[in-house]
């Protein structure tokens, strides 16, 4: 298949030549800020001490095509995620089941019943989404297209370092010709990515509609965070275009030094009133420790504050909701062109629940006796929480039915292999790869129900890992920075 699709590549360059693009790489990047913090406990873990961003040597070879398909869904995923996240009956048909069983849910949505109760003081929303897709080749197909993963709507990364990934590059290319060694490589089938600036941007144009020119961002954020510097190109840029301070805060800081205006429900910290407030942090377990980080979602959510995302919106980034949506009518309902819907269920694998409906039912007899096609899900982010294949039938024997009822299942999406050459630590890993394309997504909702003030896309992110891995993320260590190189 990788022979088919993405011919000789990368391309055939000496060992010389390898080791002194490897130097470059690693030079631009710490000159560029295309950087991490080393990983705690090693001896170089105090905060004056840093490492290149683990990205791939070359770009990766994406469809042209495929890519501007992607490009063309994401206002529309958007906007159904908009209107989905107005849909109280939606969110509670969706929802009520799983909290039964997985409390982080049940609290998110007890924050959310709550302050629908006590009336929301702010209707704008702001929504800085990814949507990541993987390539498939149907059988006897000439053609890949892809298929949608995850639409997320909470903490989407790396939108500072995919831009940079895409310079390094650029730059490899310009300074060394890769060694004129591909046809392939030619520096306009690199696309331009404004992915470090828009999310910026949205958060600047929130701000502005909150209407206090003096109030800050407010970024959630966990204590030791290894990607800080794809954050801090946020808070850079906030600054330098649109004079508008970030300040960090951990939700257990939040808890301790927040608190609400009793009159206008304006989020003051520190003196300041806080205009928009941006979540890298809260969308997993592990970041609610206590009943304070549950508190200050509480005290958050009920302020009048831009939140980014809203509970609502980060309950429909629920991976249940997307399965829901692939139901038969579901998505139509919700997308009325028939064009658009039509385009966008093209875009959905094979999704299935796995609750006590006869299709969950289904589902599990699937799964048991075919695992190798499916992956199973349950309601998290971040990265490495999937059940792969074979691991899946152990899994689902232990689980009660109203404990499958919170994961879904859906089929196991086999990309094209492509070869590449990536670069972790200062060394550089050749292998088969396959990449993930991310769609940053930039939306603003209004005042009234169906008004939109936004609704954008934000640029790109493409993440590479070697075939054999079943995760995606960078963070978690499973995959590097790429950038796409059309073809
Ligand atoms: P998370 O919200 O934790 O990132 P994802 O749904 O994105 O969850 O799954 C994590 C990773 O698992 C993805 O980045 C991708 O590499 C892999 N993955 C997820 N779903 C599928 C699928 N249907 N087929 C193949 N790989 C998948
Ligand atoms: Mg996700
Ligand atoms: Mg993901």
């Amino acid at each position: 298949m990788s022979e088919t699709f993405f011919p000789k590549y990368p391309p055939n360059i000496s060992n010389e030549n390898l080791e002194s693009l490897k130097n470059l790489a690693i030079d631009w990047s710490l000159s560029h800020g295309l950087i991490i913090r080393p990983p705690p406990n090693t001896n170089n873990s105090n905060n004056s001490f840093v490492m290149h961003a683990p990205v791939s040597l070359f770009p990766s070879p994406f469809p042209r095509k495929t890519y501007y398909e992607a490009i063309e869904l994401q206002p529309k995923f958007n906007l159904l995620f908009h209107k989905l996240s107005q849909d109280s009956e939606f969110i509670k048909h969706v929802v009520e089941e799983i909290t039964k069983v997985d409390d982080f849910v049940g609290n998110l949505y007890k924050i959310y019943l709550k302050v629908k109760e006590e009336g929301i003081v702010q209707p704008i929303s702001l929504g800085l989404h990814r949507s990541d897709y993987l390539l498939q080749v149907p059988p006897d197909a000439t053609e890949a297209n892809i298929l949608q993963v995850e639409f997320n709507t909470i903490s989407s990364s790396f939108s500072s370092l995919s831009y940079l990934a895409g310079e390094l590059h650029r730059y490899l290319l310009k300074s060394t010709g890769y060694y004129n060694s591909s046809e392939l490589l030619k520096s306009d089938s690199l696309p331009l990515n404004d992915s470090m600036t828009s999310l910026s941007k949205g958060m600047a144009k929130a701000h502005e509609l909150y209407g206090s020119p003096n109030a800050v961002v407010m970024m959630v954020v966990i204590d030791e965070e290894r990607n800080i510097f794809d954050q801090k190109w946020i808070e850079y840029d906030l600054l330098n275009n649109h004079n508008i301070h970030i300040i960090r805060k951990t939700l257990k800081e939040i808890n301790e030094q927040g608190k609400l205006d009793p009159n206008t429900k304006a989020l003051i910290i520190d003196d300041k009133e806080v205009a928009v407030t941006y979540f890298r942090s809260g969308y997993s377990p592990e970041q609610h420790p206590t009943e304070k980080e549950w508190d200050a979602r509480l005290l958050i959510e009920r302020s009048k504050s831009i939140k980014c995302p809203s509970v609502p919106y980060q309950l429909v980034g629920a991976k249940k909701v997307q399965q829901v949506l692939a139901m038969p009518g579901v998505l139509e309902k919700y997308v009325t062109d028939p064009t658009d819907a039509k385009q966008l269920r093209a875009s959905f694998a094979g999704l299935y629940p796995l609750d006590s409906s006869p299709e969950g039912e289904a589902a599990v007899k699937l799964a048991m006796e075919n695992p190798e096609n499916y992956v199973m899900k349950p309601q998290r982010e971040g990265g490495g929480n999937n059940i792969y294949t074979n691991d899946i039938p152990p899994t689902l024997s232990k689980l009660s039915v109203s404990e499958r009822s919170s994961y879904i299942l859906m089929d196991l999406i086999q990309p094209p292999l492509m070869k590449n050459i990536i670069l972790r630590q200062g060394e550089l890993i050749e292998g088969e790869m396959v990449s993930e394309l991310g769609i940053y997504g930039i939306f603003i909702g209004g005042e009234g129900k169906n008004e939109v003030i936004v609704n954008e896309v934000g640029g790109h992110l493409l993440r590479t890992k070697g075939r054999e891995t079943h995760e995606g993320g960078v963070a978690t260590g499973y995959a590097v920075i790429d950038s796409p190189l059309l073809i």
